[in-house]
């Protein structure tokens, strides 16, 4: 059996990054950028007015000194004259700074009686202009790859970018096996369970960038499940949960080799998800997570999520790691990896007495996984632990 670092340093190589597209820039929003951008332009594309008040020379700005009013200049309303000396425009937040005048005294120090302005208080060293591209110039650039946060989109707006390169987003395919399931919202028979893992993959990997197709539950035949491969084709990864061990009813393996699936590796020394199976099936990645509930979505945590930022040209690279303090002891770990449910609160760590990988609502209540090396020594409450949040 291999390890987790192993298994997901296979996983890395069946998931190269996907091509580039270009979307409009109200869709860029959570998108990896593909490739650098450049602003088209300075921002502000002239120097500008910080403050209501009045343009003036600064030469001229002392207290108790006067000036003509002689225009008025206000956002996207630029003044055609020019500020001589003894003179003031009117001014407001965002408007080009006359031509003349590179000073602007705040309305607030100045008292105005027709056209003739004083000022009334000590305007103080501060310009209240804002230099031309001080924000940034033409030319500038945002670099790639990185996910475009509403700030980065923002600023995308701001220097005229209207249409963004971004990487395309990975299409998976996410299928349940088994004859015991059937979908939310189905009345399920007295043998039946309602599929959960299916749902709650699609809603972790489609936050994380991922363009998620949840497929008919297959059943335990070779011919539903080969179906079930047939409705994944076109994706870039081919996600089955569930008969991947080695039960009379666990046919995944053999029909991804029937449908010519080049294996990577069957079985991870970890817990949960032990009978985890990837490989290469035509164009596409395919990995058969365990059926049980926890197991799924640890190794969703685990494994899919860095393939999918892999794909999405973010790095190849293991989840990251927090440290928190051990709230209680813990006995010693076994001969696998141990992903421990667990709860950070205030920095301390409390492991959920029960790991049991069926049981969905311990993980539901979780925030942390506690992440035990194999043969992990027991650790005593107060020790820090490493743990991958969740
Ligand atoms: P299997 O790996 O198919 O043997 O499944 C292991 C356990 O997980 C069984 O108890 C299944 O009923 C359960 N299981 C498998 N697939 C799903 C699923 N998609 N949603 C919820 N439970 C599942
Ligand atoms: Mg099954």
């Amino acid at each position: 059996m291999i390890s987790v670092t192993e298994a997901r340093d296979l996983l890395f190589g069946l998931a190269a990054r996907l091509p580039s597209e270009e979307v409009p820039l109200a869709q860029a929003a959570g998108r990896v950028l593909a490739a650098p951008v450049t602003a088209k332009r300075d921002q502000p594309p002239f120097s500008a007015s910080s403050m209501d008040g009045y343009a003036v020379k600064s030469a001229e700005v002392e207290l108790h000194a006067m000036f003509k009013v002689i225009g008025e200049t206000a956002a996207g309303h630029g003044f055609s004259g020019r500020c001589g000396a003894g003179q003031a425009v009117r001014i407001f937040t965002g408007a080009p700074m006359p031509e003349g005048a590179d000073f602007v005294v705040i309305q607030e120090d100045v008292s105005r009686t027709g056209d003739l302005i004083t000022i009334t208080s000590d305007p103080g060293p501060k310009s209240n202009v804002r230099p031309l591209g001080v924000d940034f110039t033409e030319g500038t650039t945002v670099a790639a790859p990185r996910l475009l946060r509403p700030e980065d989109i923002a600023l995308l707006a701001a220097m005229n970018v209207a249409r963004v390169p971004v990487v395309r987003k990975p299409v998976v395919a996410l299928m349940s096996t088994g004859d015991e399931l059937v979908m939310p919202g189905d009345t399920p028979g007295p043998d039946q369970i309602i599929a959960s893992n299916t749902f709650g993959l699609q809603a972790l990997l489609q936050a994380h960038g991922a363009d998620c197709r949840v497929l008919p539950i297959a059943r335990d035949t070779l011919s539903s499940l080969r179906m079930g491969f047939e409705l994944a084709a076109g994706a870039d990864l081919v996600i089955t949960i569930g008969g991947a061990s080695v039960g009379d009813h666990d046919l995944v393996g053999e029909v991804a080799a029937g449908l010519g699936m080049d294996r990577a590796f069957y079985k991870v020394r970890m817990r949960p998800g032990k009978p985890l199976m990837a490989g290469r099936l035509g164009d596409a990645a395919m990995v058969g997570l365990p059926g049980n509930p926890v197991s799924a979505m640890v190794c969703g945590y685990i494994f899919i999520l860095p393939m999918i930022r892999a794909m999405l040209g973010l790095g190849a690279e293991a989840p990251a790691q927090m440290t928190a303090t051990l709230a209680a002891d813990i006995g010693k770990n076994g001969p696998r990896e141990h992903y421990m449910r667990a709860s950070v609160e205030n920095g301390q760590l409390t492991v959920a007495g029960d790991q049991d990988s069926s049981l969905l609502s311990i993980l539901a209540q979780s925030n942390a996984l506690l992440v035990r090396a194999p043969d992990d020594p027991p650790r005593t409450a107060g020790e820090d632990v490493r743990y991958v949040p969740i």
